[in-house]
């Protein structure tokens, strides 16, 4: 048997082995960066237009957006909601004791869980006429408990994954 040619065909399997590995890894690289692609786009598809949203996180299991919001707070009194004074809500909620829920603007689906910090994860059940942009507006029982809350600028989450309905 000569030995140049087993040699060589040697080195040529390694070559196409390599070349091989190569295209492989260039394939799942493309996967992988088309994959990330669809993601931002599904990701950022809804709130594109919301320039208030400025951060994005994925934490293990939740996900949310999170951004700088103008919260207010107000209760079920006709200083608060005028002649929406009723005990109900605009997603027709009835307002119970121990109620806690915010009013956000019409972008954010009745349902919703806002995480408000110094308030809880709560869902929006309500609108308002000025709650517009980045504002929202956090339910009390009591309009002394609005009043003490007053106007605080908070980094609130929206929990894309978590929902309740009433
Ligand atoms: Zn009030």
């Amino acid at each position: 048997m000569p030995k140049e040619p087993k040699m060589f065909s040697n080195i040529a399997k390694i070559f196409i082995a390599i070349f091989l590995l190569i295209g492989t890894l260039i394939v799942f690289d493309d996967i992988i960066r088309n994959d990330l692609r669809c993601r931002q786009q599904e990701f950022t598809g809804d709130t594109a237009q919301d320039s208030s949203i400025i951060e994005s996180t994925a934490v293990i299991g939740t996900l949310y957006l999170s951004f700088r919001a103008n919260v207010s707070a107000y209760c079920p009194c006709e200083k608060c909601c005028d002649k929406w004074a009723d005990g109900v809500t605009a997603s027709g909620h009835i307002i119970q004791p121990g109620d806690k829920f915010v009013a956000a603007p019409d972008r954010y689906p009745f349902g919703i869980i806002i995480d408000i910090p110094g308030y809880g994860e709560v869902p929006v059940l309500d609108r308002g006429g000025a709650i517009k942009g980045d504002k929202l507006d956090v339910f009390f029982p009591t309009h002394q408990e609005a009043v003490e809350w007053g106007r605080q600028y908070l980094m609130v989450k929206i929990m894309i994954e978590k929902q309740k309905r009433d």
